[in-house]
């Protein structure tokens, strides 16, 4: 299906959307027990767009026994492979069928420019849960080289019920990399949206239905972090948490486990991304661009965006002229223009957190070069403009913690040493990337630096082939690939004695 082509066109269709309001359990749409609801406001103009469910513990329950049930029952966890293949392709299908209605949703929800929201929001989640269907019927058990007295199988079970706990930057692609490997797997998942951020997440419930996926294997419960999270994180009878969200979050659900039942836990978290770039780079031009981009994409609101611009003194002014340049064809605008390049910040909330650091930032001493302002508030909604901080130290506050919006440090270093140095002082490490010509550099930054992924000449590339997750504390477990696989499930070792 064609996308929309025009602003009053996406306008339109916005106004005649049916927007999901209910938890998803058991096959069908539901509120919360006690009739609770929280207002899910559009940061595109501050509109509300409708009163959700509010989950709580008595939902979570509710939401955790069906899906215990349905695991036990086994009509999805012991499916032949080629089911699970089937219906998950189904779903990917549905995911593209629906692009205009999933991506005008999550546009509206988090603000992000609908051209990102439909083309690539929604196209790399379909790819992904495409992906896991795929490998269903293609990822075999082992068996262990014993001696000839005896078989041992090693078989891949799934755990059982795995809770997916996902952020509001991208809902429908996080959500997507936990429920691709989880369910190709045969677990049973209970879904907690971001409260800022639950309306795809709702649709795609009932899309995963209509594909086929059996009552109560998929279960979306929208609520806050204290009210749906927590009762999930210290559930009895949930055997793993994918989580992704902040640093502090998570470690909330390691301690989750710790009090319950010793849950699994998965943790994808924040970042403080560097973005290097030696005097050898003869592409400046691009690597300005992708400077500018990879802080700006998605006003932001990215857990591995390069935040911190890492320039080396020679080329620096240079450098700074082309990154300007490239910064000022980033502009806030309506998110439902497919014009638009920078949409809405989330909510009121990160937009007045994401102007303290700002703010921070001019008071400890760097510079601001570009930005620093709030535009279109005669709209009702939150946008924040491309903001630049030049001379900035690796040990001031915008250089160390997250700030989750369009933000960028730069940091001056003399050598490539310097440079590697100033990269790994953080208690960060989820990716980092290197702009040189040299072959010998590029690969001696990126085994040196502390990230679980490093790009070279290119920022934030990849696909649904390559692990993406963090070292230090932006996390541990992979999504993406084929080893997400391995997170959902558990080793069990068949050990038959074989008579002589
Ligand atoms: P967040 O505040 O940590 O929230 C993440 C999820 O945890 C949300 O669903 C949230 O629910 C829930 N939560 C919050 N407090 C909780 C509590 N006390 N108990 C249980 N659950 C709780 O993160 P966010 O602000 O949504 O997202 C931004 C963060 O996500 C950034 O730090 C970013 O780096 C990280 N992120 C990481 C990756 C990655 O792959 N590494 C990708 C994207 C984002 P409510 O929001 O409803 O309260
Ligand atoms: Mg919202």
């Amino acid at each position: 299906m064609a996308a929309i082509a025009t602003v009053d066109g996406w306008t339109e269709r916005a106004a005649e959307l049916d927007i999901p309001r209910q938890a998803f359990i058991d096959g069908r749409y539901t509120d919360a027990h006690d009739g609770a609801t929280f207002a899910c406001v559009s940061p595109i103009d501050g509109r509300e767009l409708a009163q959700v469910a509010a989950c709580t513990a008595e939902d979570v329950d509710r939401a955790v026994a069906g899906a215990r049930a349905a695991f036990a029952a086994g009509t999805w966890a012991t499916a032949a492979p080629k089911e699970r293949k089937r219906v998950l392709l189904r779903l990917a299908e549905l995911m593209r069928e629906h692009a205009d209605e999933l991506g005008l949703l999550e546009t509206l929800d988090m603000g992000k420019p609908i051209r990102e929201a439909r083309d690539t929001d929604v196209r790399l989640a379909a790819e992904c849960i495409q992906y896991y269907a795929e490998a269903v019927d293609k990822v075999y058990d082992e068996i262990a080289p014993t001696s000839r007295d005896a078989v041992a199988m090693i078989y891949r079970e799934p755990l059982g019920v795995v809770g997916a706990v996902v952020p509001w930057n991208f809902p429908l692609l996080m959500a997507s990399w936990k429920l691709g490997p989880a369910l190709a797997v045969g677990n049973s998942v209970v879904l907690k949206p971001a409260e800022q951020s639950p309306l795809t997440a709702l649709r795609l419930g009932a899309l995963a239905s209509e594909a086929g996926l059996p009552d109560g294997v998929l279960q979306v419960v929208p609520g806050d972090g204290p009210g749906a999270g927590q009762p999930l994180g210290l559930h009895p009878d949930v055997d793993m948490i994918a989580f992704t969200g902040s640093t502090e979050v998570g470690k909330r659900f390691l301690r989750y486990a710790g009090e319950s039942n010793m849950k699994r836990i998965s943790l994808e978290c924040g970042g403080k991304s560097p973005h290097i770039v030696l005097p050898d780079c003869h592409d400046l031009p691009a690597a300005a661009s992708a400077a500018a981009w990879g802080v700006f994409y998605n006003q932001g609101e990215v857990c591995n965006a390069g935040t911190r611009l890492v320039v080396h003194e020679q080329i620096k002014d240079e450098f700074m002229d082309l990154l300007l340049a490239a910064a000022r064809d980033i502009a806030p605008g309506n998110p439902l223009d497919p014009e638009t390049n920078l949409g809405a910040m989330v909510d009121q909330t990160q937009t007045e957190r994401v102007m303290g650091y700002i703010e921070t930032g001019r008071e400890e001493g760097a510079d601001l070069i570009l930005g620093g302002s709030r535009v279109r508030t005669d709209t009702g909604g939150f946008y924040i403009e491309p903001t630049v901080f030049d001379r900035v130290r690796n040990d001031m506050t915008i250089a160390r913690e997250e700030i989750f919006g369009p933000v960028l440090s730069t940091i001056e270093v003399g050598s490539e040493a310097e440079a590697v140095t100033v990269a790994n002082d953080t208690m960060y490490g989820l990716a980092a990337a290197v702009w040189t010509d040299s072959v010998d550099a590029a690969h001696r930054v990126a085994r040196a630096i502390r990230a679980g992924v490093v790009w070279v000449n290119t920022f934030d590339a990849g696909d649904i082939t390559s692990p993406f997750g963090g070292f230090k504390q932006s996390g541990f477990g992979r999504d993406k690939s084929i080893h997400a696989l391995e997170k959902y499930a558990d080793l069990k070792t068949v050990w038959i004695g074989l008579r002589p």
